[in-house]
């Protein structure tokens, strides 16, 4: 059997998430497809100006791409751009937004997971709402809790983590070990525990049990899109520093073997 007929092609819709120069004068993408997950990508010759085939490589947009996967990398072979969306680009504050979420995505999941199509959705609607809403916070905190469902960390939100009682309606607090809401009553003194306000807690519940229609023209004060933005950074910034560290120890297992 030859190399080439080991390699194999697919033709498919793809997010892309990350870009990077590759070479003299390719790129590395990290790109999210429906049913063969994230993956990274070589696209040849894109960062010459003659390039054709690949030249429409831009963050943040969703192309059809021909991929010859081998035994490595794959190879991006031709890419079509299908939805630009610009203001993603040409906006500073949208484009950070946009690369908040794509980042996050990208730390939260893993490599050729094939059974990609609601991340790939919500991911290609996150792209869409952040270019044209107004709420962009709305917008990343929905992703947010929609994210964390769908890879496995949804936060405990209707009973107290520490004896699953139903809360009640008071201010509360956030865990972040537990991945959850810890009550007055249980929340012991000297634990890193985060406060949450009745208000903070009720939008957080109402963004987790809602679909976007549903939410979409809520009006938030700032102070409670503040509360739910400091108590989800929190939370999804100690998820990502215990991923990073249990693939950092995977990395010196390995080294060991
Ligand atoms: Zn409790």
């Amino acid at each position: 059997m030859t190399d080439q007929s080991r390699m194999r092609s697919i033709r498919t819709p793809a997010l892309i998430l990350k870009r990077r120069d590759f070479g003299e004068a390719d790129r590395l993408l990290t790109i999210l497809t429906p049913f063969q997950g994230k993956l990274d990508v070589i696209a040849k010759g894109a960062r010459k100006l003659t390039s054709s085939k690949t030249g429409h490589v831009e963050l943040y947009t969703r192309a059809d791409m021909l991929i010859h996967r081998g035994r490595d990398l794959g190879i991006c072979v031709q890419a079509e751009m299908t939805a630009p969306f610009l203001p993603l680009r040409e906006n500073l504050n949208r484009g950070a937004h946009a690369s908040y979420c794509a980042e996050l995505l990208d730390r939260l999941t893993a490599e050729g997971e094939t059974d990609a199509g609601a991340l790939f959705k919500l991911m290609d609607d996150t792209f869409i709402r952040l270019s044209l809403e107004d709420d962009l916070r709305l917008t990343v905190r929905f992703f947010e809790l929609r994210l964390l469902d769908l890879v496995g960390f949804r936060p405990e939100l209707l009973n107290c983590v520490v004896e699953h009682e139903p809360l009640l309606p008071e201010d509360q607090f956030f865990d972040n070990a537990s991945g959850g809401v810890v009550c007055p009553r249980h929340a012991l003194r000297g634990t890193a525990l985060v406060p949450l306000s009745m208000d903070g807690l009720k939008l957080l519940r109402h963004l987790q049990r809602s679909t976007w229609k549903q939410i979409e023209s809520l009006k938030v004060p700032p102070q409670i899109h503040e509360e739910a933005e400091r108590v989800m950074l929190g939370y999804i910034t100690h998820l990502v520093e215990r991923r990073l560290q249990s693939v950092d120890f995977i990395r010196r297992v390995r080294d060991l073997a």
